[in-house]
């Protein structure tokens, strides 16, 4: 899955007494905390609509809390390999300078007798250190600040809005707001941007019932861009349109930490994945098809797309854009498996 950034690592929550604490101030965690779905534990208490199966399966992320206490040993790791995912999370101090640092900054690593990790850049300047001139450690607040934006504007956006011209509206270069924006939000702006035209898309199928009356409800100029942007619907935008007459649909729900997913697929693959809604909205939204929980296959396959997508949990983003960005995540990681 090339629009995916590389899964950070999570920092173990569990731990107290030693560690410090992260910051108090959302802004600052950003980028930091995700549910990491490669740490995923199967461990039981699969739940399908109110409905215990035979073989369960369940799904329980760590959650990174903001308040989560940070553990000495595993900063010290998260520095040593400049792990990306936790700047913000925390600062360095060197004792030896007195600079303090984002955990990836590119410079040498001093002996770590001289390290210690504090929550934010207010804590390390009020303990009489610097900001490193390299790796500018308070600019952390300032680039999750940009993502959000990006994020509102291309909510907003009918489709015409270039990464340069996005990049410019938040004050940065392009290809560094590319690699910044894909590394807080696990999907490229391109991308994002594709999945929010994906979902108008679905939506205007879904208010008019007629793919011409939704073509031009939608604002499209060209239906052959409307086609290309209704791909993801596992049917054809007429088949969705007639609420899925003659689709066979599986569907299975996932506990997650953003909630209860629905996910549901075809023939041709994912046709649906929706927080908070049961089977129920599925059957209404597809009145004509036919609704079958997922066998086991059908199921590992859905739960694969699941795991595979990166959960933002940035405590300073918008609940509304985490489970955008979380559904986003999992519609291309089906993409990328068809
Ligand atoms: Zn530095």
């Amino acid at each position: 899955m090339t629009d995916t950034a590389p899964l950070p690592h999570a920092l173990p929550s569990s731990r107290t007494g030693s560690g410090i604490h992260a910051s108090a101030h959302p802004a600052a965690d950003a980028y930091a905390a995700r549910w990491i779905p490669d740490k995923v534990r199967y461990d039981g208490g699969w739940v399908a609509h109110g409905v215990d199966h035979a073989d369960p399966v369940a799904i329980s992320g760590t959650i990174l809390a903001p308040s989560a206490p940070i553990d000495p040993d595993a900063a010290w790791a998260a520095f040593v390999s400049r792990d990306r995912a936790y700047d913000g999370r925390f600062v360095v101090t060197v004792s030896s300078t007195r600079i303090y640092c984002r955990p990836s900054c590119a410079a040498r690593r001093p002996r770590r007798e001289h390290v210690g990790f504090l929550a934010d850049g207010a804590a390390a300047r009020a303990a009489g250190y610097r900001a490193c001139r390299r790796c500018l450690p308070d600019d952390v607040t300032r680039d999750a600040t940009a993502v959000r934006r990006a994020l509102t504007l291309l909510d907003d956006d009918e489709g015409s809005l270039s990464l340069a011209a996005l990049a410019a509206s938040v004050g940065y270069a392009p290809h560094h707001f590319q690699r910044l924006f894909t590394r807080a939000t696990g999907l490229s702006p391109a991308a994002y941007a594709r999945d929010r035209r994906a979902a108008r898309a679905a939506a205007a199928l879904r208010a008019e019932r007629n793919v011409t009356a939704a073509i031009y409800a939608a604002g499209y100029a060209a239906p052959s861009r409307f086609y290309a942007d209704a791909a993801a619907l596992g049917m054809t935008p007429a088949a969705w349109a007639s609420g899925g007459a003659g689709e066979r649909v599986a569907w299975c729900e996932v506990p997650t930490p953003l909630g209860a997913l629905l996910v549901a697929l075809t023939g041709r693959g994912l046709c649906l994945v929706s927080l908070d809604e049961g089977v129920e909205a599925l059957a209404a939204l597809l009145p004509a098809a036919t609704l079958v929980e997922a066998d086991a296959g059908e199921r590992s396959r859905m739960l694969r797309w699941v795991g595979a997508a990166a959960v933002p949990l940035d405590a300073a983003l918008p609940e509304t854009q985490r489970r955008a960005l979380f559904l986003a995540a999992v519609r291309a990681a089906a993409r990328a498996d068809a």
